[in-house]
């Protein structure tokens, strides 16, 4: 065979898939129908399977590989701080977690200065809930219904995604609303503004009926992620912050993956230029190298525990290693100008690919997106805008495309109807084409399902 892999390195990736099936129990899977792919190693854009095939990792594994694979000044930062320091208590202090809260701070908008790490997405959208609740004394949270923010108790209930249903017990406060989504409008609108302009009241209503006396938080992706990368269209943002401030809630923006570059700037957010009070981050901060999220907590929402104990934590709240490669993530981001790069090929070479992709193709309903952070949304009928899936389902249609793109040498992110292009930031422009060339390639598999 050509595989790269050696003989025992073949050997070794048969014995890990087959204990896989015994014995690891995966995230949100129906156990026995799940063949998951092997990876043996990564470089890069690029990831290598159990068999050899090298794969363009048009994924970022879970939108968090902001850097590509194996950097090496972070494989090298990580090693330096495993043989200094490998695990420090929160309540002491430490170099790494120092700087790597210095930075974060530099980085995120106003005023947000004080940094609290958790280990990942979830626990931050919990403790920045439990902050808000805490800094106004209220307890209902509003957020869209097309939304990701965790798989924790409360994270889960707050997302409106169906994976929500199972895990709904009727608790946690949280109500849902409908964030602006121009393609498949709730509010029958024909153009951005007034798309704007009728979620805005819709979210006052809201507001209103639920009781902002009982409300202590909006949470909201800047750009929602998993949902299908819904650019806000311009003055929504905005007016969110003013409707928080008007009704005395906390705005949290979870930035967990439209942040550290994933849109073309450092957080979604500063498109808009919009200040939240709480904002969540986790996957890019470390490009997923060591697990670690946090909140960055604005200087008002700081002074409430500025005298009084908040009343919660973490073991390993900015474990070093995981802070030692949020330092190197983002110098390397820094040096290396990949948020620029992002923001570059996403204009000069993904949106226009994806536009004469749109066109060539009757399957597709819409493309939309921005940086290295867009979607295709994939349709039975143009005019009736039916989903190629259904709503929190997976399909056979789906599952032939993305077996396609993988028999290509393509690894996809697929999400019911949609595929997401959200490769590293710093992918060369040479691969970006190869990569979307296939998606061109396998949406005549889509196209021919296409009624109507
Ligand atoms: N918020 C958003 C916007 C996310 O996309 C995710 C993960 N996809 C989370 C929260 C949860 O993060 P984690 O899986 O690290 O808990």
């Amino acid at each position: 065979t050509d595989s790269p892999l050696t003989e025992a390195e073949l050997a070794s990736a048969k014995r890990a898939y087959e204990l896989d099936r015994k014995h690891v129990f995966h995230s949100w899977s129906a156990q026995e129908q799940l063949k998951p792919m092997v990876i043996t190693r990564a470089d890069g854009s690029y990831v290598w399977d159990g068999e050899g095939n090298k794969l363009l990792d048009f994924s970022s594994q879970l939108v968090n590989t902001n850097i590509g694979h194996q950097h090496p000044k972070v494989v090298a930062a990580i090693q330096e701080q495993a043989g200094k320091l490998c695990t420090v208590a929160p309540q002491h202090a430490n170099d790494a977690r120092s700087e790597a809260a210095r930075l974060i701070a530099e980085l995120t908008p106003g005023d947000l200065n004080r940094i609290f790490f958790t280990n990942g997405g979830a626990d931050a959208v919990e403790h920045a809930i439990r902050m808000a609740r805490l800094h106004t004394g209220k307890y209902k949270v509003l957020s869209a219904y097309r939304s990701y923010h965790g798989g924790t108790a409360l994270a889960v209930n707050v997302t409106g995604d169906p994976r929500r249903i199972p895990n709904d017990y009727g608790n946690a406060g949280a109500v849902h609303f409908h964030a602006p989504f121009l393609y498949r409008s709730q509010f029958h609108a024909a153009t951005e503004a007034e798309e704007s302009q009728r979620a805005l009241e819709h979210l006052e209503t809201a507001i209103q009926l639920e009781g902002a006396s009982n409300i202590a938080a909006i949470i909201l992706e800047s750009i929602p992620g998993t949902a299908g990368i819904m650019v806000p269209p311009p003055g929504y943002l905005q007016g969110v912050r003013e409707l928080a401030t008007k009704y005395g809630i906390i705005y949290i923006a979870d930035e967990v993956m439209s942040g550290f570059g994933r849109a073309g700037k450092w957080f979604a957010i500063d498109h808009f230029d919009v200040a939240p009070d709480l904002l969540t981050f986790a996957k890019g901060v470390t490009s997923g190298y060591v697990p670690l999220g946090g909140v960055a907590i604005s200087e008002e929402i700081y002074s409430t525990f500025a005298q009084r104990p908040y009343p919660g934590g973490l073991t390993y709240s900015g474990h070093p290693l995981a802070s030692a490669a949020a330092v190197a993530t983002i110098n390397a981001m820094r040096d290396e100008s990949m948020v620029e790069n992002a923001a570059s090929l996403g204009e000069s070479v993904v949106a226009p690919a994806l536009a004469r992709m749109a066109e060539r193709h009757p399957s597709i309903g819409e493309v939309r997106g921005t940086g290295m952070f867009w979607a295709i949304e994939l349709v039975k009928n143009r005019a009736t805008r039916e989903p190629l899936a259904p709503y929190g389902a997976s399909s056979p249609e789906m599952n032939e495309l993305i077996g396609a793109c993988k028999s290509r040498g393509l690894l996809p992110f697929a999400n019911f109807n949609r595929i997401h292009v959200v490769p590293p930031l710093n992918i060369n422009a040479e691969d970006l084409q190869a990569g979307l060339a296939i998606l061109d390639e396998v949406f005549d598999l889509a196209d021919a399902h296409v009624q109507g």
